[in-house]
């Protein structure tokens, strides 16, 4: 059997996309290969996010060119591939500067691949970026039920791709397109296929899901707090969440989901980015630090135990010491759960890119780590909230030691247990009885044997 192996960078959505790909390509007897080296196929999964991303996947192909040189002395072929953002973005320069890649293919086409590898083996240098008209989701094939539960017992299911807010630091607009949505029916069988292989929980994701207006039965438009609530009559589905979520699409019916579907877990990824309404306005962000605020109250109101979580960017052209103020004085008033904190880095083909007034590296590096100071005072409050108190807790996979357990307590916090009666899959009330650094441990609230301090932090 012929291996492929995918490498995938950044945000769930390439996650799944990774997987997507493994699935188009098992028909064509393909089977999944646990390291680059014995791979026949070489999949890079790209993400345009990070910093100086086109460059890194270059640096990456050489190394692929010298694998692919070392098999080619063992009389195997190898074909490359590369996928995902920087591939949309890049296109046929790909080809030009690294001659080893067979095919590049966007986010958008990977259904094609099948067809593409065929094409690349008669003739070099394919490239497909093209937004095409057919439903590239209704192509892909399931997964055996099998397979499914080989990943673990939460999943991710795309049910909207793509951005239509144009924030001017971002590449999504760009790399994934306009936004567009699953209609309901597809991801009603997409998660009863999920649940009936044993997964628990289930993370609807987008580039901007909660913007999601999917076509429903008898041809309405279904909000994502309609679709939440479809999927919260699925029998084993035990835990919804969604990401990632702009603050201008958080409707009413979303906020009324968090208060009414005990199967939505309590916790909102909600960007806020800055606390600066001056940066916010420069970021086109479509929003302000109050209107977020009150957004935060209100969700509170519907939710009052909900954990939320932001994504922050220091340093953005024209930041001042007195922006900054602004961000840690939203942060305190917030109280976030966890946070993503990063530097600016202009992103080529952005309107901030463009922007004058960029600020100093040491500008950015001293804010950030008195943001991430700030955040990090606030999600060891939020832990230390936890303690003592009886959480559920979906068992996801086998701790370090024989016998611990892991899994993810409804706030999206990993907690490790003692728990060698118990099985992956199993929710179970587990008293919280401390924390490490990046994770909490705890005992079954039937009072079987907690972990110890040390070997939850291993
Ligand atoms: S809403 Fe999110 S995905 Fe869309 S442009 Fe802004 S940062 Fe990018």
């Amino acid at each position: 059997m012929k291996k492929v192996f995918v490498k995938s960078y950044g945000c769930q959505m390439n996650a799944y996309d990774a997987e997507r790909m493994a699935d188009v390509l098992a028909p064509e007897g393909f089977g999944e290969a646990a390291t680059m080296e014995e791979a026949d196929l070489i999949v890079l999964n790209t993400c345009h996010i990070r910093e100086k991303a086109a460059e890194k996947v270059y640096s990456e192909l050489g190394r692929v060119r010298a694998l692919k040189r070392e098999r080619e002395r063992d009389g195997r072929s190898t074909t490359v591939v590369v996928a995902g953002c920087v591939a949309q973005a890049e296109g046929q320069e790909i080809i030009r500067r690294a001659p080893v890649v067979d095919v590049v293919v966007g986010p958008q086409s990977y259904h094609r691949l099948p067809e593409l590898l065929h094409r690349a083996a008669t003739g070099r240098g394919i490239v497909d970026t093209e937004f095409p008209l057919e439903d590239k989701f209704g192509r892909l094939p399931a997964p055996s039920p099998a397979k499914t539960r080989s990943r673990g017992v939460s999943a991710f299911l795309t049910v909207q791709e793509g951005c239509d807010k144009f924030c001017t630091f971002c590449v999504v607009p760009y790399t994934r397109g306009a936004e567009s949505s699953r209609p309901v029916a597809a991801i009603v069988a997409e998660a009863e296929r999920l649940a009936a292989a044993g997964i628990r929980e289930v993370t609807l994701i987008g580039q901007n899901v909660n913007a999601y207006h999917g076509i429903g039965p008898g041809g309405a438009v279904w909000s994502l707090g309609h679709l939440l609530h479809r999927l919260a009559d699925i029998p084993g589905l035990a835990r919804l969440r969604y990401t990632t979520s702009h603050p201008r699409d958080m409707d009413d019916t979303l906020i009324a989901a968090h208060r009414d579907l005990p199967a939505l877990m309590p916790y909102l990824h909600l960007p806020v980015q800055a606390g600066s309404d001056r940066i916010l306005a420069a970021m086109n962000r479509q929003h302000g630090s109050d209107t977020y605020l009150r957004l935060v109250e209100r969700i509170r109101a519907a939710r009052p135990d909900i954990a939320l979580s932001s994504d922050f960017i220091v340093g953005f052209p024209g930041e001042g010491e007195a922006d900054f103020r602004d961000t840690l004085r939203l942060v305190d008033e917030v109280r976030f759960a966890s946070a993503f904190s990063f530097k600016y880095s202009p992103r080529p083909g952005t309107p901030a890119a463009e922007l004058n007034d960029q600020v100093p590296e040491e500008a950015k590096a001293e804010r950030l780590a008195r943001l991430q100071e700030c955040l990090a005072s606030h999600r060891q409050a939020f832990n230390r909230g936890t303690f003592g108190r009886i959480v559920e807790v979906l068992l996801e996979k086998p701790g370090r030691h024989p016998g611990q357990l892991a899994g993810k307590s409804p706030y999206l916090q990993a907690v490790h247990l003692e728990a060698a009666h118990l099985s992956v899959g199993d929710i179970v009330p587990v008293r919280i009885t401390g924390a490490a650094t990046n994770s909490l441990f705890g005992e079954t609230a039937d009072g079987a044997a907690g972990a110890s301090r040390a070997s939850a932090a291993a």
